[in-house]
């Protein structure tokens, strides 16, 4: 899928179009993504953010970037930025400027006084367990807090001095005053504001009360023109309190009734298998190290996945096809991958790289000789044109494609077999030489210089063709192999068992000298992203790490060539 295409409708476009059809907020629509800066942001937020900003685009009205940082001990601007740097990289721009829900900080507290003013909250001293005990059960109803019936004007003496820091953390709260027997636990008397002494990262000592989700999130959208507020599932069932805190600001100010209303639409979140997505446990694996931090290319950000040589197109085109839907189910990251290796497979130049050598002499080869074969860059788009390949006496291939006294069907090099060099020549493999621990050092060839590649006796029939890289002209490199990250389906599935408990200690693997053709360079690409992408022939996709120099190339390996969701669909 291209940016400019249309990405497939889902249920919310129904909606929305509904809403426009009745002409509700006089025809606008405006979304907004809502990230909170705790953490860098996962697959699970491409999906959000493909939706958002393709509704916005769709709508033409466009979609805002809200920080919703109203807890200070967790947030960070190193998270600001990743996130922008990260809805960028997918394709995606903000209206305006980002917002932040911390700028409406001193409005939230003036409508929390009208709150108070009109009856409808109050300040309770009761610890976090008390409260919690008197919430009641979704079958009986809570009971008041002693607290619940104290006056308009205690209460605002209360809150004013809770905004001073006159209390500690923990010794006041500001609740809604709603019902406590509502069959919907979250109408029960909920929060609305607590006490954080703690340096926020925007607004500094400024402030030591905090709003809460529920108190800050629609207002928020609110503030800023929001139409439709579209969140995961969880929030179902907080609509109600969504819906109840905006009725009561349009019952005190009546004149904001002309604004646009918005409305809360939940979609279900998506669950990748082998995957986990909290971001709190991302930061542990971060934190404690069993990742290289944040944009590792196992991790499920997108900074991970970017790094790993995914494309922004790889994964909107995988956001459009699992959809959008009301009901929670896991996808098999096998798709990602799919999308992924469909891209590369259209866009990458192929290059010929070796990662576990084996050097190739060829006896009949004239020695200091150098050919340059013609080598299409990709075989899926003649635009992407050709280079050339050095040819010499001494070549590497793999290690695995040669075998001793390999069976019949091992298509590959054994002594006394042809194969075929791929753009070069038919050799025959004459005899090998194994050092003292019995490993095979070198492998003697003698070439057909009639099967040159591109001339009439290259037709000849042979069962296999391998890739190569000359020895004289190669370029070390460094690569590193990367495999799922858990081993399990369900890694934060299991009640007797951790998430930690199912990494794959083989996640990574490192090969510290592979051969690369020298010229790699000058096979063009299509990123625009600045990431070099290649397919390394006959062995996977593979980009250039972020941490190269111009000593020592590192690249990793993106996926394997072998499509286990296509094979799968058949
Ligand atoms: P986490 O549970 O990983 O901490 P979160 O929901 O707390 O995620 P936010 O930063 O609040 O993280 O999320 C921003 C937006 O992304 C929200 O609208 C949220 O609903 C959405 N989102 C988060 N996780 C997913 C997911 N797995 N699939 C789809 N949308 C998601
Ligand atoms: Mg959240």
């Amino acid at each position: 899928m291209e940016l400019n295409e249309t990405p497939k409708t889902n249920f919310i476009h129904q909606e929305i179009d509904n809403d426009l059809s009745e002409n509700k907020n006089g025809g606008a629509v405006l979304t907004r993504f809502p990230p909170e800066p705790n953490g860098y942001l996962h697959i699970g937020h491409a999906k959000s953010i493909c939706l958002n900003f393709g509704l916005g685009k769709h709508y033409k009205g466009g979609t805002n970037l809200r920080f919703d940082d109203t807890n200070p001990t967790k947030e960070d601007t190193e998270y600001v930025d990743s996130i922008k740097e990260d809805v960028n990289w997918l394709g995606f721009q903000w209206n305006d400027e980002p917002k932040f829900t911390s700028d409406y900080f001193e409005q939230l507290y003036q409508w929390a006084v009208l709150f108070i003013k009109n009856g409808k909250a109050y300040v309770d001293d009761q610890s976090a367990e008390e409260i919690a005990e008197q919430k009641g059960t979704p079958t009986t109803p809570g009971k008041e807090s002693p607290n619940r019936n104290n006056s308009v004007e205690e209460n605002l003496d209360l809150f004013e001095r809770m905004r001073k820091g006159e209390f500690q953390n923990g010794e006041r709260v500001l609740r809604a005053k709603i019902d406590m027997a509502s069959p919907n636990m979250h109408m029960r008397d909920p929060l609305m504001y607590r006490i954080i002494h703690a340096h926020h990262h925007r607004t500094g000592n400024d402030w030591c009360i905090y709003p809460m989700y529920d108190f800050a999130h629609g207002q928020g959208d609110f503030k800023e023109g929001i139409t439709h507020s579209i969140c995961t599932l969880e929030f179902e069932v907080h609509r109600p309190l969504y819906n109840w805190f905006l009725e009561q600001i349009l019952e005190f100010q009546p004149e904001l009734k002309a604004l646009p209303k918005p409305r809360q639409i939940e979609f279900a979140r998506l669950n990748l298998n082998y995957t986990v997505m909290s971001k709190r446990k991302l930061l542990q694996l971060v934190n404690d190290n069993y990742v290289a931090g944040w944009d590792d290319p196992r991790m499920p950000t997108i900074s991970g996945y970017r790094r790993r040589g995914y494309t922004p197109e790889s994964i909107r085109k995988f956001a459009d096809q699992i959809g959008v839907a009301k009901r929670e189910n896991v996808i098999d990251v096998a798709l990602l991958e799919h999308c992924i290796r469909e891209d590369l497979n259209k866009k990458t130049p192929r290059v010929y790289a070796v990662l576990n050598p084996v050097k190739v002499i060829i006896t009949n080869y004239p020695e200091g000789e150098v050919e340059w074969m013609e080598a299409i860059n990709n075989p899926e788009d003649e635009g992407m044109g050709s280079r050339k390949l050095p040819f010499s006496r001494e070549i590497y291939i793999e290690r695995d494609d040669f075998m001793e006294n390999a069976p019949r069907k091992f298509f590959r090099m054994d002594v006394g077999r042809e194969v075929r060099l791929k753009n070069a020549y038919i050799v025959k493999c004459e005899s090998i030489k194994k050092d003292e621990n019995g490993e095979i050092s070198e492998i003697y060839c003698t070439y057909d210089p009639d099967t040159k590649s591109g001339m009439e006796g290259s037709n000849r029939k042979v069962k296999g063709t391998l890739h190569w890289v000359s020895v004289e002209h190669a370029k070390a490199i460094q690569v590193k192999q990367y495999d799922r990250l858990f081993m399990d389906e369900s890694p934060d599935g299991h009640k007797d068992k951790e998430f930690l408990d199912f990494l794959n200690p083989n996640s990574l693997s490192v090969i510290n000298t592979c051969y690369i053709e020298p010229n790699y360079k000058d096979a063009s690409t299509k990123f625009t992203d600045g990431i070099d992408r290649y397919q390394f022939q006959r062995l996977g996709y593979f980009c250039v790490d972020k941490d190269s120099t111009e000593d020592k190339v590192i690249f990793n390996r993106t996926v394997t060539l072998k499509d286990s969701w296509a094979k799968k669909k058949k």
